[in-house]
């Protein structure tokens, strides 16, 4: 059996960035910007106001000077400066040709037309030069970028309504079970609910990814077939969950490994042994097993990283930090155990506690947890005190109990 680093590596190995997109601004958030973007104007373009207050030749020695007409933000109101003269001015308006600086009109008083400085200015105060922002010819963004809210403003202000980025992986989501239902219907005797296509479509778009909700296919060959081969002609990834394991009805397996290739299908850790990956047409098949925690955690481990290279990202991973354990945990003695915990800032480090009993089918184990333990197999449980290493997959709070802490 491979270990979940080899798996891992596995993985990696056989999915590339996606082709690059051109997309609409707003839809580039959280994308990878697949080009440099270089200025092709300076900003600012004029030179412009950084105050409201009088545009004047700093040099100019009269005082009061004669208030020749304004010049407000947006368009050029065609005035000039003269010596002994000064011209209204607001932030953002364009300087008036003649003069070099402005002064706030703070510093001024204003009394029949004239204004008097109440402080010497020098040249170029208070006016941002052409280019002082962005110069044109500048690199302002290189490939590789991941786009947040301020490179897509940097974008706009540069004349970008669109932008090449890699796209968000198209991912299909299959619940598999002869026993699985909509959440809707009322389960039958022997029946129950599907949650892991609700799970894994909710992890697919934090992981900024699109899902495709391929319904629920029951444990035959031909129908898991025919929706596997239909979600792999329109998405860059498929994702099924169940009949991995070693039922006589688990039949995802063999039916990957004939149409296309099984890289592996047995992994050394606790939970998710069963996980399978394949890759169909040169397209990954991620076939999760059917227990909740099971699908959710083997989709953080394999599936994450995966799409966030397809999707053009460097960081693949999650943070990994050492943390002290707050009380004893009992991991597997025959499985490395990613036991899911509840991590917070104690002293400048880390402490963890258990999330509680850590059965396959029990969500609740993952409820609340903001990390995962990396459990080494050992009969013994760990003891309070000891480090161990923890996957942080949401940012810890300063309290174990988060809700509590923010009460009276
Ligand atoms: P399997 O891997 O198909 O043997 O499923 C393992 C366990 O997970 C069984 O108890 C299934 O009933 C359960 N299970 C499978 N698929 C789902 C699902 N979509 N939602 C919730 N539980 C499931
Ligand atoms: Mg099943």
């Amino acid at each position: 059996m491979i270990t979940a680093e080899e798996a891992l590596a596995i993985v990696l190995r056989h999915v590339q960035p996606l082709a690059p997109q051109v997309q609409p601004l707003l839809e580039a958030l959280d994308c990878v910007l697949a080009q440099d973007v270089v200025a092709q104007e300076d900003l600012p373009p004029f030179p412009c106001s950084a105050k409201d207050g009088f545009a004047v030749i700093a040099r100019d020695a009269s005082n009061p000077r004669r208030l020749i007409g304004e010049q407000t933000a947006g368009y050029v109101a065609g005035l000039r400066v003269e010596p002994g003269t000064c011209v209204r001015i607001t932030t953002g308006a364009p300087l008036p040709p003649g003069a070099d600086a402005v002064i706030m009109v703070e510093d001024t008083q204003e009394a029949n037309g004239m204004v008097t400085l109440l402080r010497p200015v020098a040249p170029g105060a208070d006016v941002r030069p052409v280019g002082q922002d962005v110069a044109k010819g500048e690199r302002v963004l290189a490939a590789g970028t991941c786009l947040g809210p301020q490179e897509i403003g940097l974008l706009a202000s540069l004349g970008h309504s669109s932008v090449l980025v890699y796209p968000r992986p198209r991912v299909g989501v299959l619940s598999t079970g002869n026993e699985v239902v909509e959440p809707e219907t009322p389960p039958r005797p022997g029946q129950i609910r599907d949650s892991n296509r609700y799970a894994l479509m909710a992890a697919l778009r934090r992981a900024g990814a699109q899902p495709v909700s391929l319904g629920i296919a029951p444990d035959e060959e031909a129908a898991l077939t025919a929706v596997i081969d239909e979600a792999l002609a329109t998405c860059d990834a498929v994702i099924t969950s169940g009949g991995v394991s070693m039922g006589k009805l688990d039949l995802i397996k063999p039916l990957l490994a004939r149409r296309g290739q099984v890289h592996f299908g047995l992994v050394n850790m606790k939970p998710g042994k069963p996980l399978t990956f394949a890759t169909v047409e040169g397209k990954p098949v991620f076939a999760l097993p059917g227990f909740p925690v099971s699908s959710l955690v083997s989709f953080e481990l394999f599936v994450r990283p995966a799409l966030r290279k397809m999707s053009g990202h460097r960081l693949l991973l999650r943070p990994r930090v050492p943390v002290t354990l707050a009380e004893a945990i009992r991991g597997d003695a025959g499985r490395p155990e990613f036991h899911r915990a509840v991590v917070w800032r104690e002293n400048g480090g880390y402490k963890a506690r258990s999330t509680g009993l850590q059965s396959s089918g029990r969500l609740l184990s993952m409820v609340g947890a903001n990390a995962l333990l990396v459990l080494p197999q050992q009969d013994r449980p760990f003891q309070a005190g000891e480090t161990v290493m923890a996957i942080l997959l949401d940012h810890p709070e300063t309290d174990p109990d988060p809700v509590a802490a923010t009460e009276p």
